[in-house]
């Protein structure tokens, strides 16, 4: 079959519209001087990191403590609106929420809140679209239309967080302790503005939101050389790495990026990874009927995880519209997944919560993308 090209195009080799400057792309100094250049007392940076980190706003009539001339213009310059959310659908009692955003230039993405128990999880996207041209994910499908902004991937949070802050998610006022680099696009391709998406979400407030490093997860097809560099950015945020298949034959079809990186150079730099930050790499595993969960793949990834800090995330595959493939069935699913446990191997099957509001996988922007395009 016809195997797709993976496009790595850097942020700025894309063309269309940019997204507006905007506070969130900036570190607290950055801010600062943003503020003088605009003519105000650099604290002002401060200020508005308040309002919008620790108080979630962006409201400029809600900057009481800004002289009231200056609210409107501080707040268009620094806090510009990026994200318009198109749609918004819930499930599960309204404890998972996915909202469709429209982004400037006409990007859409998505981003998906699930409440647990114990946790609220945001799922966010990094980039409009997707390069990596997964034939078995939804996003993978359009292509990429361009990377997020640092601010844009943060804002995706502030929502949710203000969502739970204010009380509109059932089950009482809340925050949001996790973040998954689990929605559309590819991270590492979008290295640098997600690596300052990450200390803005995970910095001390009033700076950023003031999540913990250990729930955030960055998720990646497996870019060898940004993981070396992720390694090296003293961020120890949990890696996962989406290998779906323990071969290069099945991987070079299933993850075609994988023709770059194959999937032994994959793992040795997730166990670089796990060495230099002390943390358990997530083995990403979506389990495709009579395509890669065959018994022996599940010993042959046995074998590739064994002794090493690694844990198994099986996820039955959530079908996209056009594609012939579908999940594993259960009994299925249920001997891959012993198989790995007799071998010793953390192993865990994925909650697929939102299936039913097409949660898992960027279906909603490619939806509203094809019809955007009349497709
Ligand atoms: N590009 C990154 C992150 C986004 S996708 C990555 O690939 O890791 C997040 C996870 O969802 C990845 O493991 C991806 O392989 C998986 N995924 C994509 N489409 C899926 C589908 N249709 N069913 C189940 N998992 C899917």
């Amino acid at each position: 079959m016809p195997v797709p090209q993976p496009t790595l195009a850097g942020p700025d080799r894309l063309g269309g519209p940019r997204a507006p400057r905007h506070l969130a792309d900036l570190d607290p100094g950055e801010r600062r001087a943003a503020a003088e250049q605009l003519g105000q007392p650099g604290f002002r940076g401060d200020q508005l990191s308040r309002h919008y980190f620790a108080r979630l706003t962006d409201d400029p009539d809600e900057m009481t403590d800004l002289p009231a001339a200056d609210r409107e213009p501080l707040a268009k310059a620094l806090l510009p609106r990026l994200l318009t959310a198109e749609r918004e659908l819930s499930c599960d009692q309204g404890q998972t929420r996915k909202t469709l955003w429209r982004a400037s230039g006409g990007a859409y993405v998505e981003s998906v809140l699930m409440r647990y128990p114990d946790r609220v999880t945001m799922c966010v996207s990094s980039q409009a679209g997707c390069g990596m041209a997964c034939p078995f994910c939804a996003t993978g499908q359009a292509g990429l239309t361009r990377n997020l902004t640092a601010a844009e991937i943060v804002a995706q949070v502030v929502a949710g967080a203000r969502a739970l802050a204010r009380d509109e998610v059932p089950g009482g006022p809340g925050r949001v302790s996790n973040v998954v680099f689990m929605g559309m696009g590819e991270p590492l391709a979008n290295y640098s503005r997600v690596v300052a998406a990450v200390r803005r979400i995970t910095d001390r407030v009033p700076d950023g939101l003031g999540i913990s490093r250990r729930a955030v997860t960055v998720s990646t097809v497996g870019l060898v050389p940004a993981i070396g560099r992720l390694a090296g950015e003293g961020l120890p945020v949990r890696l996962a790495v989406s290998l779906h298949a323990p071969d290069d034959a099945l991987r070079d079809q299933l993850v075609p990026v994988n023709r770059r990186w194959k999937v032994a150079e994959v793992l040795d730099a997730a166990w670089e990874y796990a060495a230099a930050t002390g943390r358990r790499v997530s083995i990403e595993y979506a389990l495709i009927r009579d395509i890669n969960d065959q018994a022996w793949r599940a010993d042959a990834l046995a074998d590739l995880l064994a002794g090493h800090l690694a844990h198994v995330n099986l996820i039955p595959l959530n079908p996209t519209p056009g594609s012939k493939w579908t999940a594993s069935e259960p009994s299925v699913m249920r001997e891959f997944e012993q198989r790995l446990a007799r071998r010793s191997i953390p192993v865990t099957v994925r909650d697929t919560r939102g299936t039913e509001i097409d949660g898992a996988c960027g279906q909603l922007a490619a939806g509203r993308a094809g019809a955007a395009q009349g497709g």
